[in-house]
């Protein structure tokens, strides 16, 4: 049997979802009022993959850092992919994932070299009108380097878990 160990990284503006997404992945809750903001530096959640394979998750939200835009080494060091949040009825914050995308990748690369594999949610899609459209999203995503995107709602718990396997999916091929 083989044990994996991924460190995650969860970025994204702030108030995009990114600590109730860990909070509802790893405790199966959506609650409105929780912020981790002090004690904890990750959440951990443990993955039965296969019969013969372990996953051990480890979600590093940024929480309440987001102020300083761009992260220390410290922060990405042996991470093995990343998930970067915007909402959708904010496009200010979907301006911005272009700067967490290239602070990402001028900060930690794959050992061959290649970018982390990089997730990209747009969180929210409970909600309506959104303010940035789909093509734009699609677009963005394909030449901004992403394994792909999904539309999320934490608050409808659509898409989290099978957004995260599809990462873990990626991060296992590496
Ligand atoms: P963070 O600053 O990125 O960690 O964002 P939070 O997790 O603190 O969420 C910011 C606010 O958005 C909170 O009031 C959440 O309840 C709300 N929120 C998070 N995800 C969703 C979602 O999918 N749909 C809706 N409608 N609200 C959400």
């Amino acid at each position: 049997s083989r044990d994996y160990l991924f460190k995650v990284l969860v970025i994204g503006n702030g108030h995009v979802g990114k600590t109730s997404m860990v909070n509802r992945y790893v405790n199966e809750k959506f609650n409105k009022n929780y912020k981790s903001t002090v004690g904890v530096d990750f959440a951990l959640k443990v993955l039965a993959w296969s019969d013969t394979e372990t996953i051990r998750l480890q979600l590093w939200d940024i929480a309440g850092q987001e102020r300083f835009a761009s992260m220390t080494r410290i922060y990405y060091k042996e991470a093995s992919g990343c998930i970067i949040m915007f909402d959708v009825t904010d496009s200010s914050s979907f301006r911005s994932v272009s700067n967490w995308k290239e602070d990402l990748d001028s900060k930690i690369k794959l050992a061959g070299g290649g970018p982390l594999p990089c997730i990209l949610l747009a969180n929210k899609c409970d909600l309506s009108p959104w303010d940035v459209p789909l093509s734009t999203i699609e677009q963005f995503s394909k030449a901004s380097g992403f394994i792909g995107w999904m539309e999320t709602s934490v608050k409808d718990n659509k898409n989290i878990n099978e957004s995260i396997k599809f990462l873990v999916e990626r991060m296992m091929e590496v």
